[in-house]
């Protein structure tokens, strides 16, 4: 199995991105954000636990997040590999996923770093809410998402670092030529 975690702020990209990696490299997409908002979309139990969380930008407590991840993979026993959209955005998440895949005789592979400048995460935040109606993509919910991502999600990378794992994509520019680099850090680590 091959299995991709795709790290960025939000805005970075992860989304648009892991749409053409699934196409090309044939994985298993899994986005954390898109699994709770399909839980309160359908107003499950675990939606209307999490609704308020989503809509104030902070992020879901791990216990939630992983079983809820863990369960996503072991439904999921036949494919190549998964990308991770949105997953770990903690430390514990992080070495959850490991034990995990480990008990599955996996690993994580490799952690793309999309890299982009608070600057453009606004603005294409903004531009995004015109469209996504997404109520966290409001301003000041987009501080507190910035904020969680900064005082959190951040110390994901060091702990990868650590394992010499992660790969640095520059997010901006045209959509094609950031895939072409994914492509390139893909390849090596095949
Ligand atoms: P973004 O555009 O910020 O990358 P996502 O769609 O990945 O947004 O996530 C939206 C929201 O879902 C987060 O702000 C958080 O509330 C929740 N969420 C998603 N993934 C996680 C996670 N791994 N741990 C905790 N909360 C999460």
């Amino acid at each position: 199995m091959y299995n991709l975690v795709i790290f960025g702020p939000p805005g970075a990209g992860k989304g648009t991105q892991s749409e053409k990696i699934i196409a090309k490299y044939n994985l298993a997409h899994i986005s954390t954000g898109d699994m709770f908002r399909m839980h309160i979309s359908n107003d499950t139990e675990l939606g209307k636990r999490v609704k308020q969380i989503l809509a104030d930008g902070m992020l879901v407590p791990d216990s939630i997040t992983i079983d809820m991840l863990e369960e996503e993979v072991t439904n999921n026993p036949d494919v190549k590999g998964f990308i991770f959209d949105g997953f770990p955005r903690t430390v514990p998440q992080a070495e959850a996923l490991d034990k995990f895949l480990e008990s599955k005789g996996s690993k994580v592979n490799l952690v793309l770093q999309l890299e982009v400048n608070q600057d453009i995460i606004k603005e294409r935040i903004a531009e995004r809410q015109k469209v996504s109606g997404r109520a966290d993509d409001d301003a000041s919910k987009l501080i507190k998402r910035i904020d969680e991502y900064f005082s959190k999600t951040v110390h994901v990378l060091p702990y990868y670092q650590a394992q010499n794992k992660v790969d640095k994509v520059n997010g901006i520019g045209k959509i094609d030529d950031i895939f072409d680099d994914i492509s390139k850090a893909i390849d090596k680590s095949l």
